[in-house]
């Protein structure tokens, strides 16, 4: 791990407003989720009373005399509104203030850097986010650093990849875009077992829906790109961890990278979070519903969502899930003039990457988000060029299946 930077140490302490939880775990405790996630933030401006978090739109901080400051020094460190969502983040995964950066994929940069050094060995889910694996097997690997893929679905190939050392071991569940899922408790031993730490990319599920922290994984990773801001505006990603020192080493990475978030998105971001609940269970009860409609048309080979009945792992989603998502791996029959015909034909859900926000969208990994997997690679992990992703979003989800129903007839008719 990296050493902090001297400089690091002066300004942990902020000097905002407290959160109307912060400091009172008992209190923080006994709230529902989503209560929290509308008061877990800084509570009013003092300077003011606005009940939001103002947007901090200020490169710097004037000081009040040399090493006399109120916290913010400048904001590629940190901002106040960037510090508020931190604190809000944190709130609702039980843990100290986030560390929230530009995208996902610069939280995951930031740990990359900030845990590995040159002949360390990481162990990554096989079936994970494109820019995951590309940022490890193209660009650290330049570094000397070692990956290594295993299914993240079979407990006893993560023991066994386990046996030998790893510094990281970085895993999805549900996994983008295959939705197979990996037992996070087993996952934790096997990491722990091989001296790694395990990080949990919680991305499709969020704070809502899935704890990776209570079944001891060491660190959560979000792109709040997707459904944490939830309305297709933001780019952004977080850190968690129970770990304070691991914590204050990824801020010092973030600012000597220059990858911070910026006040605005963290402002969108803060804004997202209080419908969190509400929209995931409203992705969530659409999906299945959407899924259930899929299961039964003949065009369809398969389909999956981890609350779906005959959901291959649906006992381990029980376990360790509150609910579905709102992700749909699909199949068609046809093959790819099929698949084409249906990219063409929906309407309400738009041919597009992202995920989780408002508007419905679909995807076709093999061309889009996992376009840079070898073709070979992408057939043996399911991920073919029949596979489609849906996000279902906020619509209603009669309208949904209707438009799906039509883009299905069309690709029907392309066979
Ligand atoms: C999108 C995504 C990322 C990368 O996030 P960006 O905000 O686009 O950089 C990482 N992990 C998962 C699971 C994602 O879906």
């Amino acid at each position: 791990m990296l050493p902090l930077l001297a400089s690091d140490t002066i300004h942990r302490r902020f000097e905002m407003p407290l959160t109307p939880l912060e400091g009172r775990a008992e209190l923080r405790d006994a709230l529902a989720f989503a209560t929290r996630s509308i008061h877990g933030g800084p509570g009013p401006d003092p300077t003011t009373g606005a009940i939001l978090t103002p947007i901090h739109q200020s490169t710097t901080y004037v000081q009040e005399e040399v090493g006399r400051h109120k916290g913010f020094t400048y904001s590629r460190d940190t901002n106040p509104t960037v510090a508020a969502l931190e604190r809000a983040l944190g709130s609702l995964e039980g843990t100290p203030p986030a560390v929230c950066t530009a995208t996902g994929m610069a939280a995951t940069s930031v740990l990359c850097l900030a845990t590995l050094e040159a002949g360390d060995r990481v162990v990554l889910g096989e079936v994970v986010y494109g820019g995951t694996f590309r940022l490890l097997a193209e660009i650290l690997s330049r570094f000397d650093v070692r990956v290594d893929r295993v299914d993240s679905s079979d407990p006893n190939a993560l023991r066994a990849a386990l046996r030998e050392p790893a510094r990281l071991v970085i895993v999805e569940s549900p996994a983008n875009p295959t939705l197979g899922l990996c037992d996070l408790a087993a996952a934790a031993e096997a990491a722990h077992a091989g001296g790694a730490l395990l990080v949990v990319d919680n991305t499709f599920m969020t704070p809502a829906l899935q704890s990776p922290l209570e079944f001891g994984a060491d660190v959560v990773l979000y792109s709040t790109t997707k459904s944490i801001e939830g309305h297709n505006a933001t780019l952004g990603g977080a850190l968690l961890s129970r770990d304070s020192d691991l914590l204050e080493c990824f801020r010092s990475v973030r600012k000597t990278l220059g990858a911070p978030q910026s006040p605005f998105e963290a402002w969108l971001t803060l804004r997202g979070l209080k419908t969190l609940e509400l929209r995931m269970a409203r992705h969530s009860s659409s999906a299945l519903q959407v899924a259930r409609y899929l299961a039964k048309h003949p065009s369809v080979a398969r389909v999956a969502n981890p609350f779906l009945e005959d959901f291959p792992q649906r006992e381990l989603a029980r376990r360790q899930q509150r609910d579905g998502g709102g992700m749909i791996a699909l199949e068609l029959e046809g093959g790819t003039p099929a698949v084409l015909e249906f990219l063409r034909s929906t309407r309400l859900f738009s041919l597009a990457e992202n995920l989780g926000a408002a508007e419905s969208l679909v995807t076709h990994p093999a061309t889009m988000t996992h376009g840079s997997v070898p073709p070979a690679e992408r057939e043996r992990l399911g991920l073919g060029d029949g596979l489609v992703r849906l996000s279902v979003g906020l619509e209603d989800p009669n309208d949904l299946i209707a438009d799906l129903a039509r883009a299905l007839a069309a690709a029907g008719g392309a066979r």
